[in-house]
């Protein structure tokens, strides 16, 4: 099949490139031309793991080509593909559809022949009907068919996750968009993924109840967290206790920071604003919003603690900026609210993390950027870990005793034992496990 595929950010690049290496024959086009021309020069603008090879072997067999003509590569598709971002709307906490809007009268103009136009990007409930009249009002002679298939991979496994996805969902009521979505997603449906065919309107509701739910599991293990810091007990044995229910499952019950990144934070709050809107709310995911809004100042809160009371004027060292291990995203981390909690409380901050601090400087003031975590915890009076990349998991602490102004481990992500790092004479504080502290 030829496929246009108009984004190439983390989820226009991987499922382009994976959509090559299934055979197809795929062109993936963007706005930012410093991007495509990156990508033609052979490099990667984000980091995934596994991206770059993935990219090289179908740039090399011919499959997977970059352009920001995006005319020529819809006219040449039978599919097109909208992977654009939908960020918040500043001030009101919808999804900003006016990328999404403005792809879809560029690919409008350019339509020949009947082309399915799929929306990738996660988008409210309604947006495939208003893409179809834009392109119908744009075009009106076009040939076309707006399908929704939401997208669920996570970054830093986004390979993995596209190769192997829990289900494809596909939202369409036309018989000639489902036979052609069929043939593209055929290599995955052989491995028994299953396709789940809905209307488009359930398709791009899943995508936001699936967000919805996974949000609110993690606000509810962060909440019996807190209570088991109360209580005397350990999250993590309440959490493998309830894991076992296969009506509940063991992922997504992790105590921690609180959730972050490019989805979670604007897709609740989106999936909030629709219900709103139509006179049901969500209260459920409203609330889960607002616990995990307070989580973040609630840790720095942590840091505070462990340092005595006070942190003004003392040097404070952050491990992890990006939301998760893995990638270089730091969209809505959890960090950037720690660190700014921690400034206000008059601390001077240092942070370390391997991939994400080449976006952290334009959003972050007055913070020192280091080589390592040990260059990081040069003269601190705590070491905090935000996000568990593997290489903070094995860390050398009687290097680190020797190097920091005070022995403090704060672990917001429970990587350590309390034991292991006490050995070496640190003082330990970690979330939910009190019997730890
Ligand atoms: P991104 O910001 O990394 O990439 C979007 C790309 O689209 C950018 O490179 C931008 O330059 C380009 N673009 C914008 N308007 C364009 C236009 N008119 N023509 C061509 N290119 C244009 O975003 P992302 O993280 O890949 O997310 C894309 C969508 O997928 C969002 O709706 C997001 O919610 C959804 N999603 C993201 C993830 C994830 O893990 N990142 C997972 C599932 C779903």
């Amino acid at each position: 099949m030829r496929i246009c595929m108009v984004g190439s950010g983390y989820v226009g690049l991987v499922s382009g490139a994976s959509f090559a290496d299934f055979g197809h024959d795929v062109v993936c086009v963007d706005k930012d031309e410093l991007k495509i021309a990156r990508l033609r020069a052979g490099e990667i603008p984000i980091y995934e793991p596994g991206l770059d090879t993935l990219v090289e072997e179908n740039v090399a067999s011919g499959r997977l080509t970059f352009s920001s003509d995006i005319a020529t590569a819809v006219a040449r598709s039978e599919v097109v593909f909208v992977a654009v971002g939908t960020p918040s709307r500043r001030g009101d906490g919808h999804a900003d559809l006016s990328y999404v809007y403005a792809a879809s009268r560029e690919i409008a103009g350019a339509i020949e022949g009947f082309t399915v136009v799929v929306t990738k990007s996660t988008v409210p409930v309604g947006t495939g009907d208003e893409v179809e009249r834009i392109i119908r009002e744009t075009n009106p002679e076009a040939d076309f068919a707006v399908v929704s298939n939401p997208e669920f991979l996570r970054e830093g496994a986004a390979i993995d996750d596209f190769r192997r996805p829990d289900r494809i969902v596909i939202g369409t009521e036309d018989e000639r968009a489902r036979e052609v979505m069929s043939q593209v997603y055929r290599p995955l449906s052989l491995n028994q993924a299953p396709l789940v065919f809905t209307s488009r309107r359930a398709s791009e509701l899943i995508k936001y109840a699936a967000n919805g739910f996974l949000a609110m599991k993690v606000a509810f293990i962060n909440e019996i967290a807190d209570l088991c810091e109360q209580v005397g007990a350990n999250v993590q044995d309440v959490a493998r206790g309830i894991g076992f229910d296969k009506r509940i499952g063991p992922k997504f019950l992790n105590a921690g920071p609180g959730y972050g990144g490019s989805c979670f934070p604007k897709d609740t709050l989106a999936l909030a604003k629709t219900a709103q809107d139509a006179g049901t709310p969500v209260r459920l995911i409203e609330t889960t919003v607002a616990i995990n809004d307070q989580r973040k100042r609630a840790m720095a809160r942590k840091v505070v603690a462990a340092c005595g009371g006070d942190i003004r004027g003392k040097t404070i060292a952050v491990l992890g900026i990006a939301f998760k291990p893995n990638t270089d995203d730091i969209r809505e981390a959890p960090a950037l609210s720690i660190v700014q909690a921690l400034q206000d409380n008059g601390a001077r901050v240092r942070i370390y993390d391997p991939e994400g601090m080449k976006h952290a400087a334009s959003v972050l003031d007055d913070v020192a950027f280091t080589q390592s975590p040990y260059e990081c915890a040069e003269a601190a009076e705590a070491l905090v870990i935000v996000t568990e990349w593997n290489m903070f998991r094995a860390l050398d602490f009687e290097r680190l005793r020797g190097i920091m102004a005070a022995p403090v481990l704060v672990d917001l992500r429970n990587i350590y034992r309390r034991e292991e790092v006490a050995r070496h004479g640190f003082a330990y504080s970690c979330v939910g496990r009190p019997d730890e502290e």
